[in-house]
């Protein structure tokens, strides 16, 4: 990627986010790397960054809060400066079938998982405009693809990124900037954790390629979308889920 850009990775302290963050980091890019509560481990992936010769620093916020982020966006601007590319990666579950599931348990995981989409891209939204080769990167799901059981809060967040990123793609297009998803399919991560054994036994018999994702594997094609060899690209959806149908 080009190096020396300004990075935001929006839940960059734990799993796929911070993969994406040591990965930008690794090719010379100033990363911003939000966090909510794990605090220690946002301070690690910075130290990683910076044992590895880059720049990083940690900033809290909790996506899904607006007043929150705009606090976070004037600490990255203070640091680095304006933000080229934003990486939404920021996300939660909270599963049941649809039947037990409350108006709470749907709202939290809209709040945190299209409104902080919502809340960082509107704070950022002129800054990638103007920014040469300016980068959207959401990261939704194969969930959003398929639907999966116990997941209906999830998958319709996850679905709702794909109008999202292609209707902020139209709109950033006169800019020579790209907005693009990237689809994971389940990855080993602690979001995956949370599913039981016998669950995971059922998804493997679905991978073509046999196994559960690495992060890694999500964060090199996010490093691709991010930089400039995908310029002519924008709109898409990139699914990284080993060969699985949708
Ligand atoms: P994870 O291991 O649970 O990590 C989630 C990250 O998001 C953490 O850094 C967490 O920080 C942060 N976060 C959660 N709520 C936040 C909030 N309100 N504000 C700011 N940060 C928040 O999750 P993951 O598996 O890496 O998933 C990352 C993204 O990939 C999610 O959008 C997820 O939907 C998507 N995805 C995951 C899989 C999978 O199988 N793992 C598959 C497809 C897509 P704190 O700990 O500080 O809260």
């Amino acid at each position: 990627m080009d190096a020396g850009r300004t990075c935001l990775i929006t839940g960059g302290s734990r799993g796929i986010g911070r993969a994406i963050a040591e990965e930008l980091g690794g090719e010379g890019n100033d990363v911003a790397v939000n966090y909510r509560s794990s605090e220690a481990e946002a301070h690690e992936v910075v130290d990683a960054i910076e044992d590895a010769g880059g720049r990083a620093i940690a900033v809290q916020g909790d996506v899904a809060d607006h007043a929150e982020v705009e606090v976070m966006c004037e600490r990255i601007h203070d640091a680095f400066g304006p933000v080229d590319v934003l990486v939404n990666n920021a996300g939660i579950t909270v599963d049941k079938k649809f039947e037990h599931m409350t108006r709470e348990d749907w709202d939290r995981v809209m709040q945190v998982n299209l409104g902080g989409v919502f809340n960082c891209t509107h704070c950022l939204f002129d800054d990638i405009k103007k920014a040469e080769n300016g980068r959207l990167v959401n990261i939704s799901s194969v969930v959003g693809q398929q639907g999966n059981y116990g997941q209906a809060n999830y998958a319709t967040t996850k679905s709702g990124l794909f109008g999202f990123t292609r209707t902020l793609a139209l709109e950033l297009a006169r800019h020579d900037s790209t907005a693009n998803c990237v689809a994971p399919g389940f990855v080993a991560t602690d979001m995956l954790e949370t599913v039981p054994e016998r669950v995971k036994e059922k998804i493997l018999d679905r991978i073509p390629l046999g196994r559960f994702a690495e992060v890694e594997d999500v964060a090199g094609i996010v490093r691709f979308v991010a930089s400039e060899d995908s310029s002519y690209m924008t709109g898409q959806i990139l699914a990284v889920n080993g060969g699985m149908e949708w």
